[in-house]
């Protein structure tokens, strides 16, 4: 692993769990998890056995210390079943972190700021090497709803943007009054907001009737960018950021 490495990385770990990518040399998403384990030790651990079959680029532990284990050439098994903007093979087309959180069925803590700053760091330096557009910079809710929910509401998305990572704008302000449209719901506001999330990138068929995994979608969507209220339910100020952000896409894709 002496090609496509991170200058932050301070700990080279391999994993047996990769392959050449296949159909392209070169990543164009970088995609955010959570461990979902208790310790970054045994996730790299279990990175590192065959039977996991499982491994991401880099892990990322809370006190902020990076370990790569695939090199940015090579396909890491990190994003499993997926899609976006019309790519289905996700690992082929993307570099992935780990970053140390127990995750939502272990508590759920906050990602502290040293964690934060490295996460920050590894990231700009992937995309700027990579010339990642902002707009792919992605969580792995955004390309597996339903399946997948981290990072998670916590993650700060907005940090990133300011630090120049990833696409973000300013969420509409959460009305409490507004309980939103749910499952089974047929209006014109959601064939407008499955359009919207469809031209995004995220993998919806546009409907004007909110179905199990359109609501799905739009939970995703809540997660990564009007993270408040992450409910599946679309009310006024999701489809009103979702606007907002759509809107923008084309001036910083
Ligand atoms: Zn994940």
């Amino acid at each position: 692993m002496d090609r496509a490495c991170s200058p932050l990385v301070q700990t080279l770990q391999s994993s047996p769990n990769f392959e050449p990518r296949r159909g392209k040399t070169r990543a164009d998403m970088l995609i955010l998890h959570y461990t979902g384990m208790m310790s970054a030790p045994r996730v790299v651990a279990w990175f590192a056995n065959p039977a996991s079959r499982l491994s991401s680029h880099y892990v990322i532990d809370d006190d902020g210390r990076i370990t790569q284990m695939v090199s940015e050439a090579d396909r890491a098994w990190h994003a499993g079943v997926g899609s976006w903007a019309g790519e289905t093979d996700i690992n082929s087309a993307s570099i992935g972190i780990e970053i140390q959180n127990p995750g939502h069925d272990l508590g759920y803590p906050e990602f502290n700021p040293t964690q934060m700053a490295a996460v920050t760091a590894l990231s700009l330096d992937i995309v700027t090497r990579n010339a990642i557009p902002p707009t792919r910079v992605l969580a792995h809710s955004d390309v597996s709803p339903g399946r997948k929910i981290d990072p998670g509401e916590k993650f700060d998305w907005r940090g990133l943007h300011a630090k120049g990572v990833g696409h973000w704008v300013e969420p509409a302000p959460l009305d409490e009054t507004d309980d939103g449209l749910g499952t089974g719901a047929t209006d014109a506001r959601i064939a407008r907001a499955t359009e919207l999330l469809a031209r995004y990138g995220y993998g919806i068929t546009p409907s004007p009737t909110l179905d199990v995994a359109a609501a799905r979608v739009v939970r995703s969507f809540q997660l990564h960018f009007r993270p408040a209220r992450p409910d599946g339910r679309l009310d006024h100020s999701t489809l009103e950021t979702l606007e907002a952000l759509v809107a923008s896409a084309d001036a910083v894709a």
